[in-house]
């Protein structure tokens, strides 16, 4: 079976790893003219921390990334609102990481170059396009740099794995409406700092609508002096966004600093931090409507490509994750009928994924800092007790588990 994966991302890659662990070595293209460690923070929750096992990355990920030993809630004032353990500290079998994007993807595209052999990633290879029949698939390129044709490709399977941009999405849903705009734009950025309240800890403060910040440490003493990669993400309510997804836009501080310029608290001085960035990117908080089906005869889609969500749950990687597992799995288990594995493949995770990204609209984890914004009207608290009970709490963090498939039950069953 010669199956054609695009996008070299890290669902694609995912997808590849697993391909290739089942005798199955897939054509992997990509149209970036180099795959270098971009990006910035990622949380790897359970569940795709299980699949990054399976693959045989996880020393890899875990001797460059910060095992994550609590998720922390905090209102605008600096008070605390609600702590759980996360990963092992939270009785999972696995852990959770705080890992930068290119040291997730690194060990991947390491990985399933040990498992195939070189020469099955293909840089600078912009899928433009491609055509389907009984017999095969045949797909079109274009060289990213010099805008040169290259030579098409023939394959029995073709699945974009091509990210918030994806040409294979858009040729199988030509009419699809706009990107859905959450009415929040984020500014993100990366800063060497020392070690804040555990060292290990995911910090969520504030909310949308006087401004939201997630913080947590992503590479450990970068240094020598103990000081650590913390990866930010600043979330703020604005009407109108500028400019369309773009992972590499850069922003600008004046955009965002009013809203944290008061947040000084005795454990961390959070003007300080965000302003030593040196670099700042700007997102907007967009995702899409989930899509009626993902797959047409030989072609079918994965990760960003199939169900792009808010960034709400730390949940977009580990989805694309899932489905690089579920798709691997399903091609190597029917090898002799490549088609009905990508209906397997459609039929489990078309609906589970729909759920995330619902959920990421309405009610993801953050929703807590809503809970207690609204029920405090956004002043301080004399005790959290008086506004919301620590079950009530821990019910609207559990409750989002449970969908995104993370639940500790339900991945100890798995
Ligand atoms: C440069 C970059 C930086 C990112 N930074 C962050 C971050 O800091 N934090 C975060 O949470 N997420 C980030 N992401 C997104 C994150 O990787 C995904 O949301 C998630 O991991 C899902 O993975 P995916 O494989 O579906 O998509 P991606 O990881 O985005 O991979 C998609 C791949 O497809 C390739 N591609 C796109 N169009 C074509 C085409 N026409 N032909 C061939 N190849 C194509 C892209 O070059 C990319 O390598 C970033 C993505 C990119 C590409």
């Amino acid at each position: 079976m010669k199956v054609i994966v695009i996008g070299a991302g890290i669902g694609g890659l995912t997808l590849a790893c697993k391909l290739a662990l089942g005798g199955i070595i897939p054509e992997v293209y990509d149209s970036a003219p180099r795959l270098e460690p971009i990006g910035l923070g990622i949380n790897l929750l359970p569940h795709a921390v299980k699949v990054m096992q399976e693959i045989g990355v996880l020393d890899a990920i875990a001797t460059r990334s910060i095992e994550t030993y609590e998720s922390t809630f905090f209102n605008r004032f600096g008070q605390h609102i609600y702590s759980e353990p996360a990963g092992r500290h939270a009785g999972y079998d696995l852990p959770q990481y705080s890992v930068h994007r290119g040291d997730l993807h690194g060990p991947l595209l390491e990985r399933f170059t040990e498992i195939a052999g070189e020469d099955h990633v293909h840089v600078s290879h912009r899928c433009v396009g491609y055509e389907q029949n009984e017999t095969g698939v045949v797909v079109h390129f274009q060289d990213t740099v010099t805008g040169e044709v290259l030579p098409s490709v023939h394959g029995d399977i073709l699945i974009g794995a091509d990210g918030i941009h994806s040409v294979i999405r858009k040729s199988l849903h030509p009419h699809e409406g706009d990107p859905v705009y959450s009415g929040v734009n984020m500014w993100r950025g990366s800063v060497v700092h020392k070690p804040f309240l555990n060292g290990a800890n995911m910090t969520r403060i504030g909310w949308l609508s006087t401004g939201k910040l997630v913080l947590y440490p992503m590479r450990d003493n970068v240094d020598g002096a103990g000081n650590q990669l913390i990866n930010w993400v600043v979330e703020i309510e604005t009407p109108k966004y500028k400019d369309k997804r773009d992972w590499n836009k850069e922003g600008s501080f004046d955009d965002f600093m009013w809203a944290f310029e008061d947040m000084k608290f005795d454990w961390l001085d959070v003007p300080a931090l965000l302003r030593s960035t040196t670099k700042v990117m700007e997102f907007p908080m967009v995702d899409q409507d989930p899509l009626p089906f993902w797959t047409r005869g030989r072609v079918t889609l994965l990760g960003d490509a199939a169900h792009p969500m808010y960034p709400r749950g730390s949940n977009g990687a580990g989805q694309a994750i899932l489905d690089g597992k579920a798709l691997g799995d399903a091609l190597v288990a029917a090898a002799t009928d490549p088609l009905a594995a990508l209906k397997v493949y459609e039929t489990e995770r078309l609906p589970a994924t729909t759920k995330v990204v619902l959920t990421n609209r309405a009610t993801p984890p953050d929703i807590i800092l809503k809970e207690v914004f609204d029920r405090t009207g956004d002043k301080p608290f004399t005790r959290i007790e008086d506004v919301i009970s620590l079950q009530e709490l821990s019910g609207l963090s559990s409750n989002y588990k449970k969908i995104a498939g993370y639940d500790r039950e339900q991945l100890a069953l798995r």
